[in-house]
């Protein structure tokens, strides 16, 4: 876990003068801020690497990036000198759950069963504020796990500038086959469950139009989950029930994502049309083809399973790889042969929030992509496959959510470890 600091207010310290009746609010609210000039050593515009230039603010957008002897701060920018630094786009999180901690600390059932919603929510502002520290400016949040539409009062708190986190994109409570997920005690008890149980053409309709009216950016649905304790996971919802998730929801504007890992459940959620699988874990190149084939990208969440291994005791380089992780590395190497896209998401929330570049540290050193594509594919492209052309790119009139860190990221994904500046909407959250 990184070590975390309170937030204080940076943004021009205009922090106190916005208080109200005499409260400052938790993060500065500006309505016209001035420009900055950001002079680091290095621009990374969620493509390529750019020594020598430099980034214009103005108000929450970008208003230039190019050589810095070719931009002119206007009078009374605020200059801020980064030497040594690279600047690149905020890093987009495919896969979190605020409303989740460590399953280390506390299982993921007895979080369920046994912690108040008022305790998970008050968890969930320190996860968000320690996301945000760690550069991740947006976040996709994929259920709330027990926690009924918390997460979109979260999203509403962060938009409304009362707490800091990242930009949300909420899936709320995610959606069931009735009797296929969890907590589960004895036959004899119901117990709430992580996720919402809909089945059939009239219930599942409804779970899905409920969970959009109730704010809903994004419709998850679980294609295959363990139906008991101590048997693999299993398809779920038919064929028939994951087109119908998919039309209902896309007819609403939203996109639908799928918790995977069998080859079954992999191809009924592709052939449904959902545009994320998660995790995949048990994927063949033959269902890697078919997603590559339809537009299917591929969120492995490696970070994941690397943490549960871990806590089951499994010592990197002194216990062999424990089978899933070996099964992993297989699918993994398939999926990259079959050349699917990749969206980059850990599963924050199984190992600690503010930890999420663990996942792209991991698809380096274990997985052997280079930096250089994981930087890419957390910035511009996240962005692209998540709807968001305002951000994840560097460049004049998009969001200035920009990070800077020391060195090179793109030849050692270590440097995201030591992120220095932040800014979302180019109010300052932590700077050098
Ligand atoms: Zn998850």
């Amino acid at each position: 876990m990184l070590p975390s600091s309170p937030i204080r207010p940076l943004a021009f310290g205009l922090a106190a003068l916005l208080g109200f009746a005499g409260i400052p609010p938790a993060v500065a609210q500006i309505s016209a801020a001035p420009a900055i000039l950001l002079r680091p050593a290095a621009v990374f515009d969620g493509q390529d690497l750019h020594p020598g230039w430099a980034v214009l603010v103005e108000g929450t957008r970008i208003k230039a990036v190019g050589p810095a002897a070719q931009i002119t701060a206007p009078v009374g920018a605020q200059t801020l000198e980064l030497p040594g630094l690279t600047l690149l786009p905020g890093l987009i999180e495919g896969h979190s759950h605020l409303l989740l901690h460590p399953y280390n600390e506390t299982t993921w059932n007895d979080q369920v069963l046994l912690e108040s919603q008022a305790l998970r929510v008050a968890r969930a502002t320190v996860h968000a504020r320690r996301t945000l520290e760690a550069g991740f400016t947006t976040a996709r949040d994929l259920g709330s796990e027990g926690a009924d539409y918390a997460d979109v009062g979260l999203k509403q708190a962060i938009d409304q500038n009362l707490i800091p986190g990242p930009r949300l994109l909420v899936a709320t409570r995610a959606l069931v086959a009735t009797g296929s997920y969890g907590p589960k005690l004895s036959a004899d008890v119901d117990v709430p469950q992580g996720a919402q149980e809909a089945d059939g053409v009239d219930g599942i309709i409804r779970a899905v139009r409920e969970q959009i009216g109730k704010g809903a950016d994004i419709i998850k649905v679980y294609a295959d989950y363990r139906w008991g304790p101590n048997e693999p996971s299993r398809p779920t919802f038919t064929q028939d029930e994951l087109n119908l998730i998919v039309r209902t929801a896309n007819s609403a504007g939203r996109p639908v994502v799928a918790h995977a890992s069998t080859p079954e459940g992999m191809r009924r959620a592709t052939l449904a049309g959902v545009e994320t699988i998660e995790h995949g874990d048990a994927g063949t190149p033959e269902v890697f083809r078919l997603m590559k084939q339809r537009g299917v990208a591929l969120c492995p969440t490696v970070a994941a399973g690397d943490a549960i291994s871990r806590y089951r005791g499994w010592a990197p380089g002194q216990t062999p790889l424990p089978e899933r992780l070996q099964q992993k590395r297989l699918s993994m190497a398939a999926a990259l042969k079959s050349g699917v896209t990749l969206a980059i998401g850990g599963d924050a929330g199984v190992f600690a929030h503010g930890d999420n570049a663990r996942e792209l540290e991991l698809l380096v050193q274990d997985y052997g992509l280079t930096p250089l594509v994981v930087l890419r594919a957390a910035t511009s492209g996240n962005a692209r496959l998540f709807h968001l052309p305002d951000r994840g790119t560097l460049a004049p009139g998009l969001l200035a959510d920009i990070i800077a860190v020391p060195n090179d990221p793109t030849q050692d994904i270590m440097a995201l470890r030591q992120v220095k500046l932040v800014l979302k909407g180019g109010i300052i959250f932590k700077q050098p």
